[in-house]
């Protein structure tokens, strides 16, 4: 690609044509604050915080959406621009509730960071009106605060253009403006899907999940409960963030012994329901081929999705797999299965997972989620709820030796731990589907086609002379992309595997936040992806077929794949819902 040569604050510079200013200038090593833009999804050069000097240009130009150009002459810091950012910051913080010792972003705030950096505090603009607006508590996975809001719209964008919904945007003019839904309706009582990706992109307080970690330490303390807590994949590649390690570690060993040290009484793995639900949906699947099933079949692991489909393609539930989430198997074994053989009462466990996601929270509410007559799940936090519960139980996380999970429901595969990226709820099905249909061993278990963080990927299968077409989506503006293909005809495939968020769970809604600076230049999804592939490639059983405490529930509790008591244990229904 040609090469523009410019000169930014003197020193010169060579960045590809069609670069921006920001993006030109951080190839040189020069950091332009920004605090609105979203590389691809909110490039509005709106809050104006990356304004920059141009040599000629009458105006002071926005450097995230601005091109470069040939010979142009940028300056990124001068005393003018300085001034400038102060007073868009103290615009800000003139209309800003301050209560940052107790605001759950503190530390993390882009706004906070950015005052801090600029030397700013709230007294330039004290004394003008001010707003105030009640908290919209409304759904069942986050609140938000539009006291905390600085109108920057990255939520209503990735709402809108990453996710293809659009139920959030800005309401009134002028002083007035406000984030909300159409006729001020809570969101709780709009189709939200609960997927949590605009808490992922807000820079401030203003978007943040419904906090259970009180509740947790609470039960913990209370002699008659049996405290037991499951993990998922993605949470063990992102949980590192939170305590200062680098982007791509895997956390996994020191997570256990951090919840052993919490206080849980078992400290199990959702990786092995994983496994359990390859059972279960390579089983529906092979079923819905040979005896003519409604195709293609789509994976149900995804709560955002789910509650997507169920809005926004109602005529399409029948294709969704009837298998419960790996976090409800895991809930509905825990009070069934476990207890049982543990001679505990089901009513005196407390079922708590941590996810990567928000929409989990949701979920746990469902209706047909309580194989045990309660609850399969009864409290379901995050990635940053879990880093909170251990920072607030006093734990030095970094001093921590590698403990592993508890038996019997910590044992799992390397397919289970890939359920956390994109393609890998198909990949980990695809290696027991082909060895059940096929009757040999797989040569290779990498089913790479599937592999990476694009949006839509597909691929065909030769499996014992027949032609299986699969194709696998993230991100729910991806997936209507896709299932309008299916809708029309223009593709059809054997089975489809689609999350709600964009990359996949380790991308998840729930994650650690990530700033826009880094956000918007690290292939945050392909990093964290990297850690459970990584993980699975040094597992010694890569096939959920083989996990023997799976293959042991099914000859203690279930039966078989499929069967009367899995199905009445491990599949659930869905609802048709409308638009609002
Ligand atoms: S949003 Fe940021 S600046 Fe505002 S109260 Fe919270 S931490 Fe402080
Ligand atoms: S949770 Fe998802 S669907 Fe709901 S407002 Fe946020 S981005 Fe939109
Ligand atoms: S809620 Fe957050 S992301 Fe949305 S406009 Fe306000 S500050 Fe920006």
């Amino acid at each position: 690609m040609e090469n523009i040569n410019l000169k930014i604050n003197g020193l010169d510079v060579s960045a590809p044509a069609g670069s921006t200013i920001l993006e030109a200038a951080r190839l040189a090593g020069i950091k332009i604050p920004t605090l609105c833009f979203l590389k691809e999804i909110n490039e509005i050069g709106a809050c104006r915080m990356c304004i920059v000097e141009v040599k000629g240009a009458r105006n002071l130009v926005a450097a995230c959406v601005h091109p470069i150009n040939e010979g142009m002459e940028v300056y990124t810091n001068t005393p003018q621009l300085i001034a400038s950012r102060r007073r868009t910051l103290q615009l800000l913080l003139s209309n800003h509730d301050q209560q940052c010792l107790s605001c759950v972003r503190s530390g993390d705030c882009e706004l906070q960071q950015l005052c801090k950096e600029y030397g700013v505090d709230d007294a330039h603009y004290y004394e003008g009106e001010t707003t105030h607006y009640e908290l919209d508590e409304t759904a069942a996975h986050m609140v938000r605060d539009n006291n905390k809001c600085i109108l920057c719209r990255r939520c209503v964008a990735t709402c809108e253009k990453t996710q293809g919904i659009g139920v959030i945007g800005a309401n009134n003019r002028g002083f007035d403006t406000m984030i909300g839904s159409a006729f001020e309706m809570g969101l709780g009582d709009t189709s939200c899907v609960s997927c949590g990706q605009c808490i992922a992109v807000c820079p401030t307080g203003a978007l943040y999940e419904k906090d259970y970690t009180q509740q947790i330490l609470d039960a913990i303390a209370d002699p008659d409960k049996y405290v037991v807590v499951q993990t998922a994949p993605s949470v063990r590649a992102g949980l590192g963030e939170e305590f200062g390690y680098p982007m791509g570690t895997d956390v996994e060993g020191k997570m256990a012994a951090a919840l052993r040290r919490v206080g849980f009484d078992k400290v199990f793995d959702t990786d092995w329901a994983a496994d359990l639900t390859i059972m279960e949906e390579a089983t529906e699947l092979l079923d819905r081929v040979k005896n003519g099933g409604v195709l293609p079949l789509i994976t149900s692991c995804s709560p955002g999705w789910i509650k997507y489909c169920e809005h926004y393609f109602p005529d399409m539930t029948e294709h969704l797999s009837s298998c419960k989430s790996p976090q409800q198997m895991f809930g509905a074994m825990l009070k069934t299965y476990f207890a049982e053989k543990e001679g505990i009462d089901p009513k005196k466990i407390v079922s708590v997972s941590v996810m990567p996601c928000t929409a989990k929270k949701f979920e746990i509410g469902r209706d047909d989620q309580d194989a045990a007559g309660v609850p399969d799940v009864d409290i379901a936090i995050t990635t940053r709820e879990l880093a909170r519960l251990i920072k607030r139980s006093g734990i030095e996380f970094t001093m921590l030796p590698d403990e592993k999970f508890d038996d019997p429901m910590g044992e799992s595969t390397g397919a289970a731990v890939i359920f956390g990226a994109t393609g890998g709820v198909m990949e980990a099905a695809l290696r027991t589907a082909v060895e059940v249909l096929t009757g040999e061993e797989l040569a290779n278990l990498d089913f790479t086609d599937v592999r990476g963080t694009e949006g839509v990927k597909e691929a065909s299968y030769n499996v014992a002379g027949m032609d299986v077409k699969v194709a696998v989506a993230s991100g729910l503006g991806n997936a209507r992309t896709l299932l309008d293909k299916v809708k029309s005809g223009e593709a059809d495939y054997h089975f489809i595997e689609i999350m709600g968020c964009p990359g996949g769970c380790v991308n998840g809604g729930g994650q650690p936040q990530v700033s826009g600076d880094v956000r918007n230049f690290t292939d945050v999804r392909g990093i964290r992806a990297s850690v459970l592939y990584n993980n699975d490639a040094a597992k010694p059983i890569r096939k959920s077929h083989e996990n023997p405490a799976i293959k042991k529930l099914y000859e203690e509790y279930l039966g078989e794949p499929g069967s009367h008591k899995a199905h009445e244990t491990l599949h659930t229904s869905y609802v048709k819902r409308s638009v609002n």
